[in-house]
């Protein structure tokens, strides 16, 4: 070896380290456990090649602050991971991790961060093993990762951070505990450590009046991941509205329409041809900044949806548009984790005055097109309130009943009168009868064990209590058991719950989700009633610096809206076979003629054995 080589040798050995990036340190050292992710084995950055830039912009100079709004499977957490063994191995310092709950954290942490530590030989020399590391602290030379759930404010506020990562910020609380929003609090910690601090931020974005990430994606360079044309050349990021898809749609039951996607491709959107999935995926591609003054800031921002990603199917991806398209809370979903785009809700277009005009005349109690009944009781302190409603395919319904029983939920004499309600015969057009399926009660306020126990004795009548919950998020309707005695209870989502309804209320067209009602006076849908109905609104508000969806009243009597909501929970809460109630009603079955003789009716079947809980 000569001295010159000996030199080149050395200076190679003592190379910054910093000029390494984030991809070239994977490439060379990381291992993926296969936890967590279907991959095991070597990391190769060209298996995805969008994530390059995004991990880079992580150790590119002059670049402090990095924000990813992503669709759900295009490696969010891989990179992370990487992005987590490059500081521990190249760029040493302090570190928070925040997670929106402290169970995201301990997750990642156990299922996640630790086997990809074990698997990959650079990480397992450095990260301290036995009681120097925890579950959510793990130490290496010259720095540390703390991590910790966006709810605490303690973790966001003891010492100075140098690397920050947010991972799903688009899910954390408006205020940690009372301390204010806690991307700012965590956002502070880098201070000490000026134009060396490095910020990063991902998350799936939710809806576009309150998303912190696409917020922050609007602040960096807002770089899209284009493709080039294999026709004319030029590029274009890969958006859904330029997916063209075929499909083959059957009619299964329960007026469920199943899609079967048998072909999806792309157009340019500047020449107008067509490209293979394999083609678009295979076709060379750039991130394009559309918003570059960004970068004097330091804050270079990426948006990518799930049709760029090796992992996602476009044909599945267009099955999952074609399951949500009529459904807002669905479809919400599908921007989100496919698109990767915050969703933009439509107002109600719902005028109380209108739905009093277009009442309509019934030929029955219950018309023609209902298969299903359900009610909806409200406790008030003095008064039940209740909504009588019809259901047919495709969630059309129609207004039957509304109507107050008054006297208190603890009294007997109230509850006889509830009685009548779910023993009541309601008069169909072809001379049967029909009693209610399943009814909801309110169980919140005054009256709460009340109501479990009543309702819990009249198991068989299908009565429920229920109660609400303001989470914006999870099932429709969760089955429980009341805490005390183990009697039955169900949790309605309140908001998402309240929010169909009021998009239902929108609707014009008679058909799918359509509202009727009847212009009977006696049927209690008076103006006051659509007033209620109208009865909130939801408006985007500002809190200790985060913006937060706020329900607010603009009538006071939100009654009509809130036992509506309790009457379809009560309807889309079941597995409830509405051929089998058609066959019972309309089929084959003989004319059973109402009775108007006053005499006591018993229970025919016809409801009881197309609901399942
Ligand atoms: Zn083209």
């Amino acid at each position: 070896m000569t001295i010159q080589e000996l030199g080149r040798m050395t200076m190679s050995m003592f190379k910054p380290v910093s000029d390494m990036t984030v991809s070239e340190w994977a490439d060379k050292y990381r291992r993926l456990a296969g936890s967590g992710s279907s991959e095991q084995g070597k990391w190769h950055t060209d298996r995805a090649p969008y994530q390059r830039e995004i991990m880079d912009s992580f150790s590119q100079r002059g670049v402090h602050d990095v924000t990813c709004m992503m669709a759900a499977q295009t490696g969010k957490t891989v990179m992370f991971s990487n992005m987590l063994g490059y500081v521990i191995c190249v760029r040493p310092g302090p570190c928070l991790l925040v997670m929106p709950a402290e169970d995201d954290v301990d997750n990642y942490s156990k299922e996640r961060l630790a086997p990809d530590i074990e698997a990959t030989p650079a990480l397992r020399e450095r990260v301290f093993s036995g009681n120097e590391s925890t579950i959510r602290m793990k130490r290496f030379p010259g720095g540390f990762i703390s991590m910790t759930g966006a709810i605490s404010p303690g973790g966001l506020k003891s010492r100075p951070i140098r690397n920050l990562f947010m991972d799903e910020v688009d899910g954390y609380p408006a205020s940690a505990g009372v301390e204010g929003d806690p991307v700012l609090l965590a956002k502070k910690r880098t201070q000490t450590f000026g134009s060396t601090a490095k910020r990063m931020c991902m998350s799936t974005p939710t809806l576009k009046t309150t998303s912190r990430i696409y917020r922050e994606f609007l602040h960096g360079t807002q770089e899209e991941w284009e493709i080039t044309c294999k026709h004319c050349g030029e590029h274009s990021p890969i958006l859904f509205e330029d997916i063209r898809f075929e499909k083959i749609e059957t009619i299964v039951s329960e007026g469920q329409t199943e899609y079967d996607v048998t072909s999806a491709k792309w157009r340019c959107p500047k020449c107008g041809g067509m490209m293979e999935e394999w083609e678009v995926k295979r076709a060379p591609a750039k991130w394009v900044a559309h918003n570059p003054d960004a970068l004097k800031r330091g804050h270079r921002s990426f948006h990518i949806n799930a049709f760029a990603s090796p992992w996602a199917d476009w044909k599945a991806e267009c099955k999952k548009f074609l399951d949500a398209k009529d459904d807002p809370e669905m479809l919400k979903t599908f921007y989100n984790l496919e698109l990767g785009l915050p969703f933009e809700r439509k107002e109600t277009s719902a005028i109380p005055d209108q739905l009093f005009l277009r009442r309509e005349h019934y030929n029955a109690e219950v018309p023609n097109g209902v298969l299903v009944i359900t009610i909806g009781i409200d406790t008030q302190d003095n008064r039940l309130e209740y909504e009588v409603k019809g259901w047919g395919r495709d969630e059309e319904s129609w207004g039957i009943q509304y109507g107050v029983i008054p006297g208190r939920a603890d009294e007997e004499s109230t509850w006889e009168m509830v009685d009548e309600l779910l023993d009541r015969d309601w008069r169909m057009e072809n001379g049967k009868t029909m009693r209610a399926a399943v009814t909801f009660m309110d169980a919140g306020g005054h009256f709460f064990d009340a109501v479990v126990e009543h309702c819990n004795q009249r198991r068989t009548k299908r009565i429920y209590p229920i109660r609400g919950d303001n989470k914006d998020s999870g099932p429709l309707v969760h089955h429980t058991k009341s805490t005390k005695k183990g009697l039955n209870l169900f949790i309605l989502n309140v908001f998402v719950g309240k929010r169909a309804v009021l998009y239902n209320a929108g609707i014009t067209t008679p058909g799918k989700r359509y509202m009727h009602f009847p212009d009977d006076e006696e049927k209690g849908y008076d103006e006051n009633y659509f007033r209620g109905l109208i009865s909130e609104q939801v408006r985007p508000v500002k809190k200790r610096g985060a913006y937060v969806e706020e329900w607010t009243k603009i009538y006071e009597r939100n009654e009509p809206l809130d036992i509506n909501n309790y009457a379809r929970c009560a309807f889309k809460g079941f597995k409830i076979d509405l051929n089998a109630f058609e066959r019972r009603l309309y089929g084959e079955t003989k004319v059973i003629p109402a009775d108007t003789s006053g005499r006591p009716q018993k229970p025919k079947g016809l409801i009881s054995g197309g609901v399942k809980i």
